[in-house]
Protein backbone atom coordinates (compact mmCIF):
# COMPACT_ATOMS: atom_id res chain seq x y z
CA UNK A 1 0.00 0.00 0.00
CA UNK A 2 1.27 3.08 -0.87
CA UNK A 3 2.76 5.58 1.89
CA UNK A 4 0.32 8.75 2.20
CA UNK A 5 0.75 12.51 3.69
CA UNK A 6 -1.96 14.61 3.99
CA UNK A 7 -1.14 18.20 4.72
CA UNK A 8 -4.55 20.19 6.42
CA UNK A 9 -6.39 18.33 8.89
CA UNK A 10 -8.80 20.56 9.41
CA UNK A 11 -12.76 20.17 9.00
CA UNK A 12 -12.37 18.64 6.00
CA UNK A 13 -9.00 17.03 5.70
CA UNK A 14 -9.11 15.71 9.37
CA UNK A 15 -12.25 13.23 8.26
CA UNK A 16 -10.63 12.29 4.93
CA UNK A 17 -7.22 11.29 6.24
CA UNK A 18 -9.26 9.76 9.55
CA UNK A 19 -11.10 6.97 6.33
CA UNK A 20 -7.69 6.68 4.50
CA UNK A 21 -5.94 5.23 7.83
CA UNK A 22 -9.28 3.10 8.61
CA UNK A 23 -8.68 1.64 4.76
CA UNK A 24 -5.16 0.41 6.19
CA UNK A 25 -3.13 3.15 4.47
CA UNK A 26 0.31 4.64 6.72
CA UNK A 27 -0.37 8.08 6.78
CA UNK A 28 1.55 10.91 8.41
CA UNK A 29 0.39 14.55 8.18
CA UNK A 30 1.00 18.14 9.84
CA UNK A 31 -1.84 20.90 10.39
CA UNK A 32 -0.45 24.08 12.44
CA UNK A 33 -3.49 24.05 14.93
CA UNK A 34 -2.86 22.13 18.08
CA UNK A 35 -7.12 20.58 17.87
CA UNK A 36 -7.10 19.29 14.62
CA UNK A 37 -3.61 17.35 15.54
CA UNK A 38 -4.73 16.10 18.52
CA UNK A 39 -8.07 14.77 16.43
CA UNK A 40 -5.98 13.80 13.27
CA UNK A 41 -3.90 11.42 16.06
CA UNK A 42 -6.64 10.30 17.84
CA UNK A 43 -7.57 9.20 14.63
CA UNK A 44 -4.25 7.24 13.94
CA UNK A 45 -2.38 9.80 11.65
CA UNK A 46 0.99 10.37 12.56
CA UNK A 47 1.32 13.68 12.70
CA UNK A 48 4.52 15.49 12.15
CA UNK A 49 6.19 18.46 13.44
CA UNK A 50 6.28 20.29 10.14
CA UNK A 51 4.49 19.55 6.90
CA UNK A 52 8.44 19.10 5.03
CA UNK A 53 8.55 16.23 7.59
CA UNK A 54 5.25 14.72 6.52
CA UNK A 55 6.25 14.20 2.87
CA UNK A 56 9.18 12.32 3.38
CA UNK A 57 8.93 8.85 2.23
CA UNK A 58 5.41 9.30 0.83
CA UNK A 59 4.36 8.56 -2.26
CA UNK A 60 1.31 10.01 -2.16
CA UNK A 61 0.83 14.24 -1.15
CA UNK A 62 -2.38 14.95 -0.51
CA UNK A 63 -3.33 18.47 0.06
CA UNK A 64 -6.60 19.96 2.15
CA UNK A 65 -6.14 23.86 2.50
CA UNK A 66 -8.19 26.89 2.82
CA UNK A 67 -6.99 28.80 -0.52
CA UNK A 68 -4.49 28.99 -3.45
CA UNK A 69 -1.96 30.99 -1.73
CA UNK A 70 -1.69 28.26 1.14
CA UNK A 71 -1.01 25.85 -1.36
CA UNK A 72 1.56 27.58 -3.61
CA UNK A 73 3.43 28.63 -0.26
CA UNK A 74 3.57 24.90 1.16
CA UNK A 75 4.58 23.57 -2.25
CA UNK A 76 7.18 26.14 -2.28
CA UNK A 77 8.17 26.73 1.22
CA UNK A 78 8.62 29.67 2.89
CA UNK A 79 11.54 31.75 4.53
CA UNK A 80 10.39 29.46 7.98
CA UNK A 81 9.74 26.73 6.05
CA UNK A 82 10.68 24.24 3.60
CA UNK A 83 8.26 23.11 0.72
CA UNK A 84 6.81 19.95 0.20
CA UNK A 85 8.59 19.78 -3.54
CA UNK A 86 11.61 19.53 -2.34
CA UNK A 87 10.88 17.64 0.78
CA UNK A 88 8.97 14.51 -1.05
CA UNK A 89 10.73 11.95 -2.89
CA UNK A 90 11.16 11.89 -6.97
CA UNK A 91 7.70 10.98 -8.71
CA UNK A 92 5.48 11.55 -5.88
CA UNK A 93 1.85 11.77 -6.91
CA UNK A 94 0.83 15.28 -5.42
CA UNK A 95 -3.35 15.64 -4.98
CA UNK A 96 -4.54 18.79 -4.20
CA UNK A 97 -7.83 18.25 -2.55
CA UNK A 98 -8.47 22.46 -1.60
CA UNK A 99 -11.06 24.29 -3.47
CA UNK A 100 -8.97 27.34 -5.55
CA UNK A 101 -8.60 29.18 -8.29
CA UNK A 102 -7.77 27.29 -11.64
CA UNK A 103 -5.46 29.84 -12.43
CA UNK A 104 -3.49 28.88 -9.02
CA UNK A 105 -4.32 25.15 -9.76
CA UNK A 106 -2.59 25.30 -13.16
CA UNK A 107 0.60 27.33 -11.57
CA UNK A 108 0.27 24.61 -8.42
CA UNK A 109 0.66 21.92 -11.30
CA UNK A 110 3.41 23.65 -13.33
CA UNK A 111 5.54 24.00 -10.13
CA UNK A 112 4.86 20.21 -9.37
CA UNK A 113 6.06 18.48 -12.36
CA UNK A 114 8.93 21.12 -12.67
CA UNK A 115 10.07 19.79 -9.70
CA UNK A 116 9.66 16.05 -11.01
CA UNK A 117 6.36 15.08 -9.35
CA UNK A 118 3.20 14.17 -10.65
CA UNK A 119 -0.04 16.51 -10.10
CA UNK A 120 -3.57 15.86 -9.49
CA UNK A 121 -6.42 18.58 -8.59
CA UNK A 122 -9.41 16.49 -6.83
CA UNK A 123 -11.61 19.56 -5.12
CA UNK A 124 -14.70 17.42 -3.47
CA UNK A 125 -17.94 17.91 -3.01
CA UNK A 126 -20.34 16.96 -0.59
CA UNK A 127 -19.30 18.57 2.67
CA UNK A 128 -18.09 17.53 6.15
CA UNK A 129 -20.81 14.69 6.62
CA UNK A 130 -19.44 13.38 3.13
CA UNK A 131 -15.99 13.45 4.11
CA UNK A 132 -16.72 12.07 7.52
CA UNK A 133 -18.64 8.76 5.41
CA UNK A 134 -16.01 8.35 2.76
CA UNK A 135 -18.69 9.61 0.16
CA UNK A 136 -17.34 12.06 -1.07
CA UNK A 137 -17.55 13.17 -5.16
CA UNK A 138 -13.84 14.03 -6.40
CA UNK A 139 -13.95 16.29 -9.27
CA UNK A 140 -9.94 15.31 -10.63
CA UNK A 141 -7.93 17.18 -13.17
CA UNK A 142 -4.65 14.75 -13.91
CA UNK A 143 -3.51 12.93 -16.63
CA UNK A 144 -5.28 9.69 -17.20
CA UNK A 145 -1.60 7.44 -15.87
CA UNK A 146 -1.53 9.56 -12.88
CA UNK A 147 -5.29 9.26 -12.01
CA UNK A 148 -4.85 5.22 -12.29
CA UNK A 149 -1.40 5.60 -10.56
CA UNK A 150 -3.93 7.37 -7.29
CA UNK A 151 -7.27 5.96 -7.91
CA UNK A 152 -6.75 3.21 -4.72
CA UNK A 153 -5.57 6.18 -2.61
CA UNK A 154 -8.76 8.32 -3.83
CA UNK A 155 -11.36 5.41 -3.64
CA UNK A 156 -11.75 5.42 0.81
CA UNK A 157 -12.30 8.82 0.70
CA UNK A 158 -15.00 8.93 -2.35
CA UNK A 159 -18.35 7.94 -3.08
CA UNK A 160 -17.64 8.68 -6.83
CA UNK A 161 -14.06 9.87 -8.46
CA UNK A 162 -14.95 11.93 -12.20
CA UNK A 163 -12.40 12.59 -14.61
CA UNK A 164 -12.44 16.03 -15.78
CA UNK A 165 -9.57 16.25 -18.08
CA UNK A 166 -5.89 17.93 -17.48
CA UNK A 167 -4.17 19.51 -14.45
CA UNK A 168 -6.95 22.34 -13.67
CA UNK A 169 -9.96 20.37 -15.11
CA UNK A 170 -10.98 19.28 -11.86
CA UNK A 171 -11.11 22.86 -10.09
CA UNK A 172 -13.18 24.17 -12.93
CA UNK A 173 -16.08 21.59 -13.08
CA UNK A 174 -16.20 22.34 -9.22
CA UNK A 175 -16.53 26.11 -9.49
CA UNK A 176 -19.19 25.37 -12.60
CA UNK A 177 -20.89 23.79 -10.24
CA UNK A 178 -21.17 26.12 -7.49
CA UNK A 179 -21.86 28.56 -9.87
CA UNK A 180 -25.46 26.51 -10.50
CA UNK A 181 -25.91 26.16 -7.00
CA UNK A 182 -25.25 29.40 -5.63
CA UNK A 183 -27.60 30.96 -8.70
CA UNK A 184 -30.40 28.35 -7.62
CA UNK A 185 -30.65 28.56 -3.91
CA UNK A 186 -31.47 31.91 -4.47
CA UNK A 187 -34.07 31.62 -6.87
CA UNK A 188 -35.50 28.94 -4.71
CA UNK A 189 -35.12 31.13 -1.99
CA UNK A 190 -36.68 33.69 -3.64
CA UNK A 191 -39.74 31.36 -5.04
CA UNK A 192 -40.36 30.51 -1.25
CA UNK A 193 -40.53 34.30 -0.10
CA UNK A 194 -43.15 34.93 -2.95
CA UNK A 195 -45.03 32.25 -2.38
CA UNK A 196 -45.15 33.24 1.28
CA UNK A 197 -46.62 36.63 0.30
CA UNK A 198 -49.21 34.55 -2.02
CA UNK A 199 -50.51 32.51 0.74
CA UNK A 200 -48.89 29.35 -0.48
CA UNK A 201 -47.76 27.02 2.56
CA UNK A 202 -44.23 25.84 2.38
CA UNK A 203 -45.10 22.58 1.82
CA UNK A 204 -47.91 23.23 -1.04
CA UNK A 205 -44.88 24.86 -3.23
CA UNK A 206 -42.70 21.66 -2.75
CA UNK A 207 -45.05 19.33 -3.22
CA UNK A 208 -45.49 21.27 -6.84
CA UNK A 209 -41.77 22.69 -7.61
CA UNK A 210 -40.09 19.45 -6.45
CA UNK A 211 -41.58 17.54 -8.81
CA UNK A 212 -41.98 20.01 -11.62
CA UNK A 213 -39.92 21.99 -13.85
CA UNK A 214 -38.47 24.02 -11.00
CA UNK A 215 -37.11 20.98 -9.46
CA UNK A 216 -33.48 20.84 -8.10
CA UNK A 217 -30.70 20.39 -5.57
CA UNK A 218 -31.00 23.42 -3.40
CA UNK A 219 -34.65 22.21 -3.67
CA UNK A 220 -35.37 18.50 -3.17
CA UNK A 221 -31.96 18.50 -0.62
CA UNK A 222 -31.57 21.81 0.91
CA UNK A 223 -34.67 23.16 1.00
CA UNK A 224 -34.58 26.78 2.70
CA UNK A 225 -37.52 26.28 4.43
CA UNK A 226 -38.15 24.24 7.81
CA UNK A 227 -40.72 21.28 7.27
CA UNK A 228 -40.74 19.90 3.63
CA UNK A 229 -37.03 17.97 3.62
CA UNK A 230 -36.68 17.18 7.33
CA UNK A 231 -32.93 17.16 6.74
CA UNK A 232 -31.83 20.28 5.44
CA UNK A 233 -30.35 22.59 7.43
CA UNK A 234 -33.28 24.98 7.74
CA UNK A 235 -34.63 22.55 10.40
CA UNK A 236 -31.31 23.06 12.42
CA UNK A 237 -31.36 26.92 12.57
CA UNK A 238 -29.37 26.77 9.57
CA UNK A 239 -26.42 25.45 10.94
CA UNK A 240 -23.98 24.23 8.05
CA UNK A 241 -24.29 22.17 5.93
CA UNK A 242 -22.41 24.24 3.54
CA UNK A 243 -21.70 27.44 5.32
CA UNK A 244 -22.48 31.00 3.40
CA UNK A 245 -18.47 32.07 3.35
CA UNK A 246 -17.43 28.38 1.40
CA UNK A 247 -20.33 29.87 -0.90
CA UNK A 248 -18.78 33.23 -0.95
CA UNK A 249 -15.69 32.03 -1.75
CA UNK A 250 -16.42 29.81 -4.20
CA UNK A 251 -18.77 32.28 -6.74
CA UNK A 252 -15.68 34.36 -6.38
CA UNK A 253 -13.81 31.79 -7.42
CA UNK A 254 -16.35 31.53 -10.56
CA UNK A 255 -15.97 35.24 -11.50
CA UNK A 256 -12.47 35.55 -11.31
CA UNK A 257 -12.33 32.12 -13.63
CA UNK A 258 -15.13 33.79 -15.69
CA UNK A 259 -12.83 37.00 -16.17
CA UNK A 260 -9.73 35.59 -17.13
CA UNK A 261 -11.96 33.42 -19.83
CA UNK A 262 -13.33 37.03 -21.25
CA UNK A 263 -17.14 35.68 -20.06
CA UNK A 264 -19.58 37.90 -18.36
CA UNK A 265 -21.84 35.95 -15.51
CA UNK A 266 -24.52 38.48 -14.70
CA UNK A 267 -26.32 36.45 -12.43
CA UNK A 268 -23.44 34.70 -11.29
CA UNK A 269 -21.53 38.68 -10.42
CA UNK A 270 -25.35 39.19 -8.57
CA UNK A 271 -24.81 35.96 -6.56
CA UNK A 272 -21.42 36.70 -5.60
CA UNK A 273 -22.34 40.08 -4.15
CA UNK A 274 -25.50 38.82 -2.35
CA UNK A 275 -23.33 35.83 -0.92
CA UNK A 276 -20.54 38.15 0.04
CA UNK A 277 -22.49 40.66 1.90
CA UNK A 278 -24.13 37.90 3.45
CA UNK A 279 -21.10 35.86 4.43
CA UNK A 280 -19.60 39.48 5.94
CA UNK A 281 -22.84 39.69 8.37
CA UNK A 282 -25.45 37.84 9.18
CA UNK A 283 -24.32 34.57 7.56
CA UNK A 284 -20.85 34.26 8.61
CA UNK A 285 -22.07 31.27 11.15
CA UNK A 286 -24.73 29.29 8.57
CA UNK A 287 -25.37 27.34 6.22
CA UNK A 288 -25.93 29.31 2.74
CA UNK A 289 -29.82 28.43 1.98
CA UNK A 290 -30.40 30.77 5.18
CA UNK A 291 -29.91 33.71 2.51
CA UNK A 292 -33.97 33.48 2.51
CA UNK A 293 -33.84 35.06 5.98
CA UNK A 294 -31.80 38.56 4.09
CA UNK A 295 -34.47 37.79 1.53
CA UNK A 296 -37.18 37.84 3.64
CA UNK A 297 -36.29 40.73 5.06
CA UNK A 298 -35.05 42.83 2.20
CA UNK A 299 -38.87 42.30 1.39
P1 LIG B 1 -10.55 24.24 7.56
O1 LIG B 1 -10.22 25.67 7.79
O2 LIG B 1 -11.35 23.50 8.56
O3 LIG B 1 -9.20 23.40 7.30
C1 LIG B 1 -8.07 23.90 6.66
C2 LIG B 1 -6.89 23.47 7.51
O4 LIG B 1 -5.67 23.84 6.86
C3 LIG B 1 -6.87 24.14 8.88
O5 LIG B 1 -6.91 23.15 9.89
C4 LIG B 1 -5.56 24.92 8.88
O6 LIG B 1 -4.94 24.98 10.16
C5 LIG B 1 -4.75 24.12 7.89
N1 LIG B 1 -3.59 24.85 7.37
C6 LIG B 1 -3.44 26.16 7.07
N2 LIG B 1 -2.19 26.39 6.65
C7 LIG B 1 -1.52 25.20 6.69
C8 LIG B 1 -0.20 24.79 6.39
N3 LIG B 1 0.70 25.65 5.93
N4 LIG B 1 0.13 23.50 6.56
C9 LIG B 1 -0.78 22.60 7.01
N5 LIG B 1 -2.04 22.94 7.32
C10 LIG B 1 -2.41 24.22 7.16
O7 LIG B 1 -11.27 24.22 6.12
P2 LIG B 1 -12.10 23.00 5.48
O8 LIG B 1 -13.56 23.22 5.70
O9 LIG B 1 -11.45 21.72 5.87
O10 LIG B 1 -11.86 23.29 3.93
C11 LIG B 1 -10.64 22.95 3.30
C12 LIG B 1 -10.82 23.15 1.81
O11 LIG B 1 -11.92 22.36 1.34
C13 LIG B 1 -11.15 24.59 1.41
O12 LIG B 1 -10.45 24.90 0.22
C14 LIG B 1 -12.65 24.57 1.19
O13 LIG B 1 -13.08 25.57 0.26
C15 LIG B 1 -12.85 23.17 0.64
N6 LIG B 1 -14.18 22.58 0.86
C16 LIG B 1 -14.79 22.67 2.06
C17 LIG B 1 -16.06 22.10 2.23
C18 LIG B 1 -16.77 22.17 3.55
O14 LIG B 1 -17.97 21.87 3.60
N7 LIG B 1 -16.09 22.53 4.65
C19 LIG B 1 -16.68 21.44 1.17
C20 LIG B 1 -16.01 21.33 -0.04
C21 LIG B 1 -14.76 21.92 -0.20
Amino acid sequence: MKAVAFVGLGNMGGPMAANLVKAGYAVTGFDPVEAARALATEAGVVVTASAAEAVVGAEVVITMLPSGRHVLDVYQGTAAAPGLLASAPAGALFVDCSTIAVSDARSAAALVVAAGHRALDAPVSGGVVGAAAGTLTLMVGALPADLEAVREVLEPMAGRVVHCGEPGAGQAAKICNNLILGISMIGVSEAFVLGEKLGLSHQALFDVTSTASGQCWALTTNCPVPGPVPTSPANRSYQPGFAAPLMAKDLGLALQAASSAGMSAGLGALAASLYREFAEGNGSGLDFSAIINEIRDAS
